[in-house]
Parts: C-alpha cells; structure tokens; sequence
C-alpha cells in the first residue's frame, strides 16, 4: 500500500514536476528542500524523527530550472494500462489476462496508422485478427470508447481512486 502511494513533486512556482516515491520524498524532506503541501492521512511512516504522515504534495524551496518533467510518452504497456487491459472491441481481458492481449492500430499501419495513444487500442488476439488490416468502417466492429492520450496518472499506475489524492487535481493541468 505505502508502495503504491505517490507523492507529486512540484516546484517553487507550484508548477507540477513529476510524481516520487516515499523514499525520495522523504530524503527532500530530511534535507530540508521542500515543504509539505498536503499528506496522505491515512498513511503513516516511521522514520529517524519519529512517526510522521506521508506527504501527497511537496513544493521545492528553491525553483529548479532545469528539472526532467513527466511527460506522458507513446508506449504499448500504457495503452494496455489506459484500457484496463479490456479489449477495446468485445471487451474481454482483464489484468490477469494482459500477456495475451494485443495492441490494434485502428487505422492499419499498412494504410497510413500511426503508434500514437489515438491510433492504438488494446485488443485479444480473436479481435485483432477478425479486424486484420481494415479500416472500423469496412467491418462490423465498434470501439468501446475513443482511444486518447492517457492523463499522467495513468503513467503512473496510480488513476485507481484510492491511490490519486483530491489536492492533485489542481496541479496536474500543468504536467
Ligand atoms: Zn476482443
């Protein structure tokens, strides 16, 4: 549970920068670079200092020019992650079954498709090979829902609910 909670790095100007894990948080925290925006207050850790409640937002003290900002770059296992693992046409598959699934590009990429998050979708085998090489319009075939670049979060593997804190909301427009 402690693994799966994220804590969202911004900087001095509020600007979100990436997402951390507990450890780094806690070394920016030891050595005094941050301050704490909100917590996670069901989640608490022990540390040199004592029992503390783990951080879900920390802003740097000094502006950092130069920082590798997040950015949610093209990848088959996201797009399988932005789908749930579900085929995007009969909707079988779940997380168990993600080794078996495929990824379809919806317009072929002999026809011009390109790997971007609009053009692929997670598919099984049986539905990726009775669309082939055609275009949605030539079959009988529909999307469960339009493929879109998936948020951050989605990155992250933290989009399930109880992992994604409420104050995040707010910065993330900028990531
Ligand atoms: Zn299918």
């Amino acid at each position: 549970m402690m693994d799966d909670r994220k804590i969202l790095l911004l900087n001095s100007d509020y600007r979100a920068l990436r997402f951390v894990n507990w450890q780094r948080a806690l070394k920016l925290m030891h050595r005094d670079k941050v301050d704490i925006i909100s917590e996670w207050n069901d989640t608490h850790i022990r540390s040199v200092s004592g029992t503390i409640t783990l951080p879900s937002t920390i802003r740097l003290k000094r502006y950092v020019k130069y920082y590798h900002r997040a950015r949610v770059k093209f990848s088959k296992s996201i797009v399988k992650k932005r789908d749930r693992y579900i085929c995007q046409y009969c909707g079988k598959g779940g997380r168990e079954e993600r080794k078996k699934l495929t990824i379809d590009h919806v317009v072929p990429v002999s026809r011009g498709g390109q790997n971007t998050f609009e053009n692929c979708v997670t598919a099984c085998f049986s539905c990726n090979n009775k669309k082939n090489n055609k275009l949605l319009s030539e079959t009988n075939m529909k999307l469960l829902r339009p493929p879109k670049k998936p948020s951050i979060v989605v990155c992250y593997g933290i989009d399930a609910p109880s992992n994604h804190h409420p104050q995040w909301k707010a910065f993330l427009s900028t990531l």
